[in-house]
């Protein structure tokens, strides 16, 4: 896993006529952790969500890895590396939980495909796939378990693993996650927030927003506090 830069330029944008952000900046090195907190309605979602492409962009830019991105739409994304796990999941309840990850395969195929220097020694993009499927298992062991499990009958907490770990499938450069925390027991929210660490320490650079702010700051390299669409605050987190 290897991250990328990003960097969120006086961003203004909101949905149609209606502005919710008001000058945004925000950086993220290469295997940063992120954390972005502020109160409900503050516009946390809406920086993801306009940083995935989803939002009207009036004014200010985003950066991936030196690439203005900002004009380029939500399903192209994936492909460029930038991968986002919305606040409300997008899992398919019907399918299992291997079929759910395996959807990330056609991203991973493409972005094999398309990479520079892939490491080919004869490996195809279908059996790194599954190598990175194995690996993927055993950073969340209770996935492999449930693996033939339908994805409706998953916890709240195991939902959360399936929709970061299909995320992780897509090999991203930069990983957006909208609360993987909200409404968990404490206990598996930690165990979560311990994963979100070691994929930064992993060399993925991660946009985290939480609702709980003092524990995300805590495992986090730097944090931005949004107050009403504007940053209030950012620095180094442990402060
Ligand atoms: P929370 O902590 O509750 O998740 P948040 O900081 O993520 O809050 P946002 O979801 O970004 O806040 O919402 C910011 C503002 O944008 C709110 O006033 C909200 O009502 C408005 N908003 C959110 N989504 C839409 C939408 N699709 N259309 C219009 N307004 C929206
Ligand atoms: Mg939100």
């Amino acid at each position: 896993m290897n991250g990328l830069p990003l960097v969120v330029e006086e961003l203004h944008a909101g949905y149609g006529k209606l502005q919710i952000l008001y000058g945004v900046s925000v950086k993220a090195k290469p295997g940063e952790l992120v954390a972005i907190v502020g109160p409900n309605g503050s516009g946390k979602s809406t920086l993801l969500k306009t940083i995935f492409g989803f939002t009207t962009v009036y004014r200010g830019r985003i950066i991936l890895g030196g690439r203005d991105i900002t004009k380029i739409p939500p399903s192209r994304k994936p492909y460029l590396g930038l991968a986002y796990v919305p606040q409300v999941d997008n899992i398919f309840a019907r399918l299992t939980v291997e079929e759910n990850l395996k959807l990330s395969r056609i991203v991973f195929r493409e972005r094999y495909a398309s990479s520079p220097s892939p490491q080919k020694d004869g490996a195809s993009p279908d059996k790194l796939f599954e190598d990175m499927l194995e690996e993927i298992y055993n950073m969340f062991p209770v996935l492999r378990e449930r693996r033939k499990q339908k994805a409706g009958t998953l916890s709240g907490g195991e939902r959360q693993m399936l929709a970061i770990a299909r995320a992780l499938l897509m090999k991203p450069q930069v990983l957006l996650l909208d609360e993987p925390t909200a409404a968990l027991a404490p206990k598996i929210a930690e165990e979560i927030f311990r994963k979100i660490r070691e994929i930064a320490d992993r060399g993925v650079t991660v946009l985290l927003v939480e609702q709980n702010a003092r524990r995300a700051l805590e495992i986090a390299d730097r944090g931005y506090i949004l107050v009403q669409g504007r940053v209030a605050y950012e620095g180094p987190s442990k402060e």
